[in-house]
């Protein structure tokens, strides 16, 4: 698992999709840079997400807030007070940690030993297993997972009430050790604000303390009346939002998993209050639903409702997703209640009601969001698509299957060799369907070698120009996954790429 991993870092930077922030300064710890075809698949993913959200929704429209807001918005949110993640620190390494997620790691190991238990008996007993019986009979299995459950409780319970000294104690009852070194001197566990500062204006005495803004989200709240009367929105409604948030992590590792800087898309859908589990159940399932929709597997994505609620919360679950280093959260669905609005109007003094006309009556609206990490659904994405294959022919193939709708490169045309009049051939196939796709042209070294690189880079098609094109104007199109090619007329081919690659 961690092999995989390495091979997605370096495959990442070495295609042009990630680089290391200020790489020649030696980088910047937890920032990165996307690449010429990161920022393809960046995009494209955006672009999926605004138009299962934003098009195909009549009551959901999208606003872009700016990233500095005025600074009572987070007093108001109650970032300022809560926005917290308890910190430990190793007296011997002098090493900071999350207590949580020190926590976290503990009890994902003992999922893990679930996860071998597992894998044994299907192996012992093949097609006959029943793994949902196996989980709920199997003495040893039943122990691991009570003890998880025990505690992931437990530190939810304590977070919840704020109780650090029981983290604390947590944390040293299971004997948890510095990852690194495997001391057991822990400091107390305190709280450390996740928001940076920043100061608008010049002169000293006038700037103003403001912050990065650590989430969307609030830029749509203080706007919910002016989109609600501008756009004449009927509860129910949805505001839809993209945009970067910054925090200050302190555990930043695993990639672009955890950044200090990063992107959200997020939806905000207000509802009458009573209504909020309902519509909180079907934002759960329509989200599932977008994440299978591009193929990457039922069994990798799971629910984890939670037992630790954040302090704006009646109801929260995460889509966890299966990365490299096991199922982490991808996505939250989070019941957010009237907690918002209610604090906007209290800290601004303006009234931020909705009237009913079906009710006749003014209320402050319930929220149900969803809110996804557009750099972790990009590691999502990137990670389950990198695969080493072994060909019949006994070589093995490095490719990038990325759906066909999020893939930087629709299509690269290659002219079988450079001479004949092939290149000035593939140049107008290029120039016809650079009108509509990202194509690539490519006529460096022998074609099965340009194909690899194709393989490699993620491109679906390659569309091959060679000596009977001059004739009946046909190619070949060889699809990435299977390598399967097939012999199509020039002017098929718009077609066949919108079919596969059209959102
Ligand atoms: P975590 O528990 O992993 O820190 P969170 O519960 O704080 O995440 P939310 O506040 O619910 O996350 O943010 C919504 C989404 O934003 C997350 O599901 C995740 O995809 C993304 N996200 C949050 N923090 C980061 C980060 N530091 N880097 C990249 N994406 C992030």
């Amino acid at each position: 698992q961690d092999e995989h991993f390495k091979k997605v870092i370096a495959h990442a930077k070495e295609y042009g999709y990630i680089f290391p922030s200020s790489e020649i300064y030696d980088g910047l710890s937890a920032i990165y840079d996307y690449a010429q075809n990161g920022v393809e698949l960046k995009k494209n993913i955006r672009e999926y997400w605004w138009k299962a959200m934003v098009q195909m929704h009549e009551n959901i429209v999208g606003i872009d807030a700016a990233i500095f807001m005025h600074p009572t918005t987070w007093k108001a949110s109650g970032h300022v007070d809560a926005f917290n993640d308890p910190l430990i620190d190793n007296k011997d390494s002098k090493k900071r940690y999350r207590a949580d997620v020190l926590v976290e790691d503990y009890v994902a190991k003992i999922e893990a030993k679930i996860e071998k238990e597992v894998a044994k008996a299907q192996k012992r007993f093949g097609d006959a297993f029943d793994k949902e019986q196996f989980l709920a009979t199997n003495g040893r299995v039943i122990e691991y997972q009570e003890k998880a459950a025990t505690i992931l409780k437990r530190l939810g319970k304590s977070l919840e009430n704020e109780d650090l000294a029981d983290v604390k104690a947590l944390i040293e009852e299971l004997e948890i050790t510095d990852p690194e070194t495997g001391s057991k001197n822990w400091t107390d566990v305190k709280q450390f604000n996740l928001m940076f500062g920043t100061k608008l204006g010049a002169s000293a005495d006038s700037a103003m303390d403001l912050y990065l803004r650590p989430e969307t989200a609030q830029g749509i709240f203080v706007n919910f009346l002016n989109v609600q009367k501008t756009g004449r929105m009927k509860i129910p409604f949805g505001i839809a939002q993209t945009g970067k948030a910054f925090r200050n992590e302190i555990v930043a590792r695993q990639f672009i998993f955890r950044q200090r800087e990063f992107e959200q898309m997020e939806m905000q859908f207000f509802v009458r209050p009573g209504e909020q589990k309902k519509w909180y159940e079907t934002w759960k399932e329509n989200r599932l639903k977008w994440h299978l929709s591009l193929g990457m597997g039922e069994e990798n994505y799971r629910f984890h409702d939670h037992e630790k609620l954040a302090h704006y919360a009646d109801a929260a679950t995460d889509i966890e997703f299966r990365f490299p280093f096991g199922f982490k959260e991808l996505e939250g669905i989070h019941s957010r209640t009237d907690f918002d609005l209610g604090n906007h109007e209290k800290y601004s003094g303006k009234k931020l009601q909705y009237f009913d006309p079906e009710l006749n009556e003014s209320y402050v609206p319930y929220v149900v969001e969803t809110s996804i990490g557009l750099d972790r659904m990009f590691l999502a994405v990137f990670s389950n698509a990198l695969q080493d294959e072994e060909l019949e022919n006994g070589t093995t193939r490095t490719v990038l299957k990325i759906p066909a709708v999020l893939a930087p490169t629709k299509a690269a045309i290659l002219p079988l060799v450079k001479k004949d009049g092939l290149p000035e051939v593939a140049r107008k196939i290029v120039d016809e369907l650079k009108w509509d796709f990202m194509v690539q042209y490519d006529d460096k070294d022998a074609v099965g070698r340009r194909y690899r690189r194709q393989d490699a880079a993620g491109t679906p098609f390659c569309i091959t120009v060679d000596h009977q094109t001059l004739e009946d104007d046909t190619v070949t199109i060889r699809h990435r996954d299977t390598m399967e090619q097939q012999r199509v007329p020039v002017s098929e081919l718009r077609n066949i790429i919108f079919r596969e690659t059209d959102m």
